[in-house]
């Protein structure tokens, strides 16, 4: 049997940012990823320019594409287009990023076992494909489907379905998001190197692959009007204190595994690497219930965000004409949110407003009203 301070289950942005802060610190880390590295994920990779305080100095190397705006669509027909001087989020390839990312963990002294799986827990001790391990605390980062999380008894509540696809494409150094075609998500294109991630999330009961083909066939960004070979996975997401899941006793939860993941955008890159500092800060700084420490920083630095941006969406996709229509300003305060210098609150407060003094959205916003206070009753 082997023993370390704390045992991260899982080698995704969240796992290899616990084990470099902690190994950094000098605290004995075992760091265990099922597939061997570098190791397929599905996902359009784009990270939001404020993610970049999270990250190793280098990690520039693995950008793929900048992005400096956008396009915001109506179901592939009308859109509005802003854009910025200075890159607003970064595109990465998925299995070089996070190899990446494991290998500086591995660099701040963490011990990485590859290709091991984590098994379950018997008599205090994690059992793994290569064994048992004592460990003070064991931390799970191991995605959508945890198996730590549904040791503790944790179930999946509230999440987007997702397909994407890849094809070659030119779209600039922008992305495309297309709103009304899904009760509750969007479709989107977002350069990758030289080609384009195409893809469709939804936390409604659409079929995904016709909503992806006709999306296809109508958007004027690509120029092959088919689907390519598609590939799906879940999204989870947290709107409420509620719904994230942090874990039980010396046993913490972080990213997918937690749910932080914001329920607007579905941008789980940047909260995985936040939650992943503040849960090892959580562990180095707490004299007792190191969890306690972790839960008040996720309430303090996490929740405000990920429930104003449920807030947003619950009002932005019950009425996705009017969320479109609001135009070119509103669109653009998003690229202050992803570099950092607006927060979804503001973003809240200030769409509200507008809604307020516009007549033309007068009779939407009562619409708004009645709704929330039907969902109160
Ligand atoms: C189609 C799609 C597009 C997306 N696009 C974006 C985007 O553009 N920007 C963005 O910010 N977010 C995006 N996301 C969300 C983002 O991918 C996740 O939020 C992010 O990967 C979460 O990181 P994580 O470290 O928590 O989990 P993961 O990245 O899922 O890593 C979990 C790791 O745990 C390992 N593991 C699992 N079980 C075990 C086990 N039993 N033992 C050992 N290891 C195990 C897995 O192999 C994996 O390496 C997208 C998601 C999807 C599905």
């Amino acid at each position: 049997m082997v023993r370390c301070e704390v045992l991260v289950i899982g080698g995704g942005p969240a796992g290899s940012t616990v084990a470099r802060y902690l190994s950094r610190a000098g605290v004995k880390v075992i760091l265990v990823e099922k597939e061997k590295l570098p190791r397929f994920k599905l996902c359009a990779g784009c990270i939001s320019a404020r993610a970049e305080l999270l990250l190793p100095p280098g990690w520039k190397r693995q950008v793929l594409s900048e992005i400096k705006g956008g396009l915001l669509g109506f179901r592939g027909r009308s859109y509005v287009e802003v854009s910025s001087e200075r890159p607003v989020a970064y595109i990465v390839e998925r299995s070089s990023f996070d190899s990446y990312l494991v290998e500086e963990a591995v660099s701040s002294g963490a011990e990485l076992w590859e290709g091991v799986e984590f098994i379950g827990f018997e008599e205090g001790k994690a059992i793994t494909s290569a064994g048992k391990v004592k460990a003070d605390i064991v931390v799970g980062a191991d995605g959508f489907y945890t198996k730590v999380g549904r040791f503790l008894g944790y179930k999946k509540r509230k999440f987007f379905r997702s397909l994407e696809f890849w094809e070659k494409e030119d779209i600039g150094e922008r992305v495309v998001i297309d709103i009304g075609l899904v009760r509750r998500g969007y479709a989107w294109i977002f350069p990758k190197g030289d080609e384009v991630s195409v893809g469709v999330a939804s936390s409604g009961k659409e079929d995904l692959l016709r909503v992806l083909k006709d999306y296809a066939s109508k958007t004027p960004y690509l120029r092959e009007k088919s689907v390519g070979r598609p590939f799906g996975w879940m999204i989870p997401f947290a709107e409420k204190e509620e719904d994230l899941q942090l874990g039980k006793g010396r046993v913490a939860l972080v990213g997918d595994a937690a749910n932080m993941v914001d329920p607007l955008l579905g941008e789980g890159i940047y909260y995985s690497l936040l939650g992943g500092k503040l849960l090892a800060e959580a562990i180095l700084e707490s004299q007792g219930d190191f969890l306690e420490a972790y839960r008040r920083k996720v309430r303090e630095e996490i929740l405000p965000q990920l429930s104003y941006a449920g807030k947003m969406a619950r009002i932005a996709y019950r009425f996705q004409r009017l969320a479109f229509g609001m135009g070119e300003k509103a669109v653009s305060r998003f690229l202050d949110l992803l570099t950092g210098k607006k927060t979804y609150k503001d973003l809240y407060r200030r769409g509200l407003f507008e809604l307020l003094l516009s007549p033309l959205h007068f009779e939407n916003f009562l619409h708004i009203i009645i709704d929330k206070i039907l969902e109160r009753r």
